[in-house]
């Protein structure tokens, strides 16, 4: 590893060496500390309940299916013990939606199809490529196994079985079970209020012409994607400029009205950086710098009651920094558990640079070859403020703390997004 120093003395040479910084793992613990769930619920309608969170557990008020039902089109048919069941007489049929109302006697079958209540009587159903059928009688080719082809009542779901857990974030599948048990009023925890602004005298909005020496405030876009994708109320406070005073009053506000703050911007030790002493004045700091690349400056804390992310403002960085860290504490904030982190091996065919000292998020584009072996390569130029580099790429190369240069051939961990 030809880069890896080999004494403290060359470590403190490099410039971005900071033994105070906070290795992710432990940046990570010391926010889930912090996070107590929200707990007020409401009931929505099971139209509004998709990306929302539940609040109770669901339990089933029926059973499903719920009735016994053919799994076939063919022939339901009552088996006679005393014949070898292989000829039936046909006294009518079942559809979807459309019972057959009678009650079958041995040796007898009706026309049923796939879905249709199993009617009194039969204990079988026999498909319709095995059967010839002749008028109002059937020959079966083959024997008939008792029992074949019917979905049982309950088999999916038992009535009052727990189907879906507190805590259970309602995708599209939970949208379609909670319908398949006829519920329309869902309990759900109420929306995690997020507020969110970009600092910066060099913002400007899109849509604006751009002033000299200045750039687009992308950070809130991308942020409101995250944002928007996990299903937060979002409080959109647009761009405040380098002044403590706005700065102050910006955050206090969104204090009062929010859950979270989060903003980009400010959190570094330039001269313009103000968000970390002001949290230190009216709130809390927890910690403000990580050890990692991108996303170094990372403040978080509290004022109030209210959690505080300070962002960094290179746009790379906000977006990893978000994603490493902010996603699975608003998550859990919204009374989800959040699964950890999907991290498999792939070969790296690209060299990759790196000093030990603390972790990298590369952005990689996984690929898999012909024979299905993952490979991995960097979306190239790594500065954090590459926005285009998280558009190309589709995961994370997470390169630990004590690792140095990759060559290009060897395993690397990754993650996708
Ligand atoms: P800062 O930490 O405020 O010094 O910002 C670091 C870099 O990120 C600077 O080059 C800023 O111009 C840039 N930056 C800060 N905020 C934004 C934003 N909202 N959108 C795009 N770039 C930003
Ligand atoms: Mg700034």
């Amino acid at each position: 590893m030809k880069d890896q120093p080999s004494s403290l003395t060359q470590l403190q040479m490099l410039a971005d060496y900071d033994p105070n910084s906070l290795p992710v793992e432990q940046a990570r613990e010391y926010i889930r500390q912090f996070l107590i769930p929200v707990a007020e619920s409401a009931s929505v309608g099971l139209h509004a309940a998709l990306g929302r969170t539940l609040s109770d557990d669901v339990l089933s008020p029926i059973n499903v299916p719920p009735h016994d039902n053919s799994a076939m089109d063919g022939y339901a048919v009552h088996s006679d013990p005393s014949s070898d069941n292989l000829q039936f007489k046909m006294i009518g049929s079942a559809h979807a939606g459309h019972p057959f109302d009678g009650r079958l006697a041995p040796g007898e079958c009706v026309r049923i199809m796939t879905g249709a209540p199993i009617p009194a009587g039969c204990d079988s159903v026999v498909m319709q490529e095995h059967v010839e059928a002749d008028g109002d009688r059937i020959k079966l080719t083959r024997e008939l196994r008792s029992g074949q082809n019917i979905r049982r009542t309950g088999e999916d779901i038992e009535q009052g079985s727990a189907v879906v857990r507190r805590g259970q974030l309602i995708g599209p599948a939970e949208m379609g079970l909670l319908a398949s048990l006829g519920l329309n009023e869902i309990p759900v925890y109420r929306k995690l209020r997020v507020a969110l602004f970009s600092t910066g005298d060099e913002l400007q909005q899109p849509g604006q012409p751009l002033a000299q020496g200045h750039i687009y405030d992308s950070n809130r876009y991308s942020l409101l994607g995250l944002l928007q994708d996990i299903g937060a109320e979002i409080q959109d406070r647009g761009s405040v400029a380098d002044d403590p005073a706005s700065l102050k009053a910006a955050l206090q506000d969104a204090a009062a009205h929010a859950d979270v703050i989060i903003t980009s911007g400010g959190v570094s030790v330039g001269e313009a950086d103000y968000i970390k002493q002001l949290l230190a004045e009216i709130g809390e700091v927890v910690f403000w710098k990580i050890a990692m690349k991108p996303g170094r400056p990372l403040a978080y804390g509290k004022i109030g009651q209210c959690h505080f992310f300070g962002l960094p403002g290179n746009p790379v960085a906000v977006m990893v920094t978000f994603l490493q860290f902010v996603r699975d504490a608003l998550l859990l904030l919204m009374g989800q558990t959040p699964q950890p982190a999907f991290v498999f091996r792939a070969t790296c065919t690209t060299p990759i640079r790196k000093l030990p000292g603390r972790t990298e998020f590369q952005r990689g584009i996984l690929s898999q070859d012909a024979a299905g072996e993952l490979t991995v390569r960097t979306t190239g130029e790594q500065g954090s403020g590459i926005l285009s580099s998280m558009s190309k790429a589709n995961c994370f190369i997470i390169l630990p703390t004590n690792q140095g240069s990759v060559e290009a051939g060897t395993t690397v961990q990754v993650q996708l997004f």
